[in-house]
């Protein structure tokens, strides 16, 4: 036995294994559902590969490039260097709070990564995967930048739905081209002034690639059946070659002739993140991880993205040639928030930037992640379950062993742990322990992290009812074989528990006293007699429906990072429709659960009667109102910045009685300061504003 584990134990320190994390975009803040669908699962096995002596790096970082950064930075009015600069700090802050162990976590934007997003790409060209082709795109005449497939919008040439994207339309599902749209619009702007201009693109030769992909994929034995199965379907419909230069500013600009007005569409130089945020992290080694045989690499992704890492990114590296592929794409379902989808801008969900002022330290949520992480399906973040699962497996399986044995050992035999005489049914117990000890390791290595933290919880209540059964307040010789095996098995459950709450687990190996620095003596019983503990303290506290609710407040709280330009909607909709039915539908669609407020909620908003008295255009942006309104005796004539340019005529302002809320936070909205807000009625594209029937004095208020 000893001999087959010092082999395993020499092999294992021989492997190198690389771990990733889905790179997140910066034009927002993660919520708990993106730390459960990849930053957290990715770094429970980073911490499990290190602990269990593989030669492990874990690497992240942002992704900064694409069209959804520049019109993110747009509708801020900030340049998409600032928006990134600002978002990469809450993010890197996010992930250190909760104790992501990444050894790097780089961004797309740095040199390091635009150099080699450049070589991996010339190597790739030499080889001769690249086809040229001119393609018919859509550019935004007011917007005067190339609208990709996802903002553009129109009508579906096969069912009609009129909100049709151009990559695909969700109401039918059909695969689109920008082209095939009827009536397209941008949907940035809502300007229907497009035009289709014709220019050369690179495509990266899927097809040629496409039977070694398939053969790859079918030898690959780690891989969870459904992301398997979904990357065979891929290969079986047919892989088209695949676009990825763009007519952008902001990305890594292509490197060749003809290109220069040109950067790489976001999908090509994203995964290379990975890459230049290995070689950042280490200059020296990162090349044996990328590049020597024996690598295993193991990506950890939601749903969405198993394509782009399945087929597009294998097919990238292979198309290089110099690269290791991966070893496993662990691809994860989504996590829901209380049977519905997590949504910032309705205030549902957990929002990570809130989580540090919460009250409670990143253990407690990276507990309750453990047992909801979207392994094979989607799952679900439930208060209730939440409370439940800190209360009676944190508070009272874990805690309750560790504290009972412990306080025991002080009590009983002052912090020093007695020599016993050990029966035949201790001796099964410590067997029982070993094999338990082992389907856990199993667990982790397949990355079933959720069956890795049941199988933790078993073994500590197998110590409790261990305890519980060999009555050690009764005899002597009792006491002291019960403390010998349950303190050496809080030994072995604060080992274990490190990947998932690597503070506690820091601190119960501390109390004992243990001075293990990986996993190589797991199977042991490393603490013996004369061995002694520090004074145990509690590890765990029970939460009660009180904290619930405080924590449920002060997670869901939407942070304002910037203010928005455009102040009424985030997204045009589609033009108005002719089709009731579709209309009717839509509608449904629209109408939100009710969100009840107190009529002390309501009475905070001082609305009232304004009247403008002078209309000016704004001066940076033309969709904007600088009103200046009248709100009665007794006050100063206010200043508001409105979104109505491509509603109203600004001559016809002057002289309106509009609904104003009084009391907003002052703003500044593309530079120029608005102190109040005015209501206006919104449907589809059409805005009205809210007048009152009659005249009545400017600054009448409305309740
Ligand atoms: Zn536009
Ligand atoms: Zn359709």
């Amino acid at each position: 036995m000893a001999s087959e584990r010092s082999k395993k134990r020499r092999s294992a320190s021989q492997e190198r294994r690389l771990i990733t994390a889905a790179l997140p975009y910066t034009n927002n803040v993660p919520h708990l559902g993106n730390l459960a669908g990849s930053h957290f699962p990715a770094d429970v096995f980073a911490r499990y590969c290190r602990l269990a002596g593989y030669d492990t790096v874990f690497v992240g970082g942002t992704d900064e490039h694409g069209t959804a950064t520049e019109i993110t930075a747009q509708k801020y009015g900030i340049t998409p260097k600032q928006l990134c600069d600002f978002f990469y700090k809450v993010h890197k802050k996010i992930y250190e709070w909760f104790e992501i162990s990444y050894d790097n976590f780089s961004r797309t934007s740095r040199p390091i990564h635009h150099k080699l997003t450049k070589e991996f790409f010339l190597k790739v060209y030499k080889n001769g995967y690249f086809i040229e082709k001119e393609l018919n795109l859509p550019f935004c005449n007011s917007c005067h930048r190339q609208l990709s497939d996802r903002f553009i919008e129109g009508t579906c040439p096969y069912c009609g739905y009129e909100g049709a994207r151009g990559d695909q339309c969700e109401h039918c599902g059909k695969l689109l081209d920008p082209e095939d749209l009827k009536n397209p619009y941008c949907a940035v702007c809502g300007s229907k002034d497009i035009i289709f201009k014709k220019t050369k693109h690179l495509f990266l030769d899927l097809k040629k690639l496409s039977p070694k992909l398939e053969k790859w994929i079918k030898s690959s034995k780690a891989w969870r059946p459904q992301v398997k199965s979904m990357a065979l379907s891929w290969i079986k419909d047919g892989l088209k070659p695949r676009c990825i230069t763009r007519d952008l500013k902001w990305g890594v600009k292509v490197p060749i002739k003809g290109y220069e007005d040109k950067v790489f569409y976001v999908w090509f130089d994203a995964p290379l993140g990975y890459i230049s945020s290995t070689k950042e992290w280490n200059v020296r080694k990162w090349k044996q991880f990328w590049q020597k045989k024996g690598t295993k690499i193991y990506n950890f992704i939601g749903k969405d993205n198993v394509p782009f890492h399945t087929i597009f990114f294998p097919a990238m590296l292979m198309a290089n040639g110099e690269y290791n592929l991966p070893y496993n794409v662990v691809g994860l379902q989504y996590l829901n928030y209380e049977r519905t989808k997590f949504s910032k801008s309705k205030g549902i969900g957990v929002f990570c930037e809130n989580l540090p002022d919460a009250g409670l330290s990143p253990d407690y949520w990276r507990f309750y992640l453990s047992f909801i992480i979207p392994e094979t399906k989607d799952t679900e973040f439930l208060w209730s379950d939440f409370k439940d699962r800190i209360n009676n497996e944190l508070v009272g399986n874990i805690g309750n062993f560790v504290n009972r044995t412990l306080s025991f050992v002080y009590k009983k035999f002052d912090l020093k742990v007695p020599k016993a005489q050990l029966k035949q049914k201790d001796k099964k117990f410590i067997a029982d322990i070993n094999k338990q000890v082992k389907a856990v390791i199993n667990s982790f290595e397949a990355v079933e992290l959720r069956a890795a933290i049941e199988g933790i919880l078993k073994l500590s209540d197998m110590g409790n009812k261990y305890f519980q059964e060999n009555e050690p307040w009764k005899d002597e010789e009792s006491a002291k074989r019960v403390v010998f095996v349950c303190t050496n098995l809080c030994r072995v459950v604060g080992l274990l528990m490190q990947p998932f709450i690597p503070s506690s687990s820091k601190k119960l190996l501390k109390m004992l006293n243990a001075k293990d620095k990986d996993w190589s003596k797991l199977l042991s019983f490393t603490i013996k007699p004369g061995h002694k503990i520090a004074k145990p303290e509690l590890l765990f506290q029970k939460i009660d429906d009180i904290q619930i609710n405080e924590l449920k407040k002060k997670t869901s709280k939407v942070t304002q990072y910037f203010e928005s330009v455009k102040v009424k909607t985030d997204k045009p909709a589609a033009p108005k429709s002719d089709n009731s039915k579709e209309e009717v539908k839509n509608m449904k669609s629209d109408i939100p659960k009710p969100n009840y407020v107190t009529l002390d909620d309501f009475n905070k908003i001082d609305l009232r009667v304004g009247k403008v008295i002078k209309a000016e255009p704004h001066p940076k942006n033309d969709r904007l109102f600088v009103l200046l309104v009248d709100l009665g005796e007794g006050e100063h004539d206010i200043q508001i910045v409105a979104g109505l340019g491509q509603y109203y005529n600004l001559a016809d302002m002057v002289g309106k009685n509009i609904v104003v809320v009084r009391n907003l936070k002052p703003a500044l909205i593309a530079g120029v300061e608005s102190n109040g807000m005015l209501l206006a009625a919104v449907y589809k594209n059409e805005v009205t504003l809210l007048t009152v029937d009659k005249e009545i004095h400017p600054g009448a208020k409305i309740e």
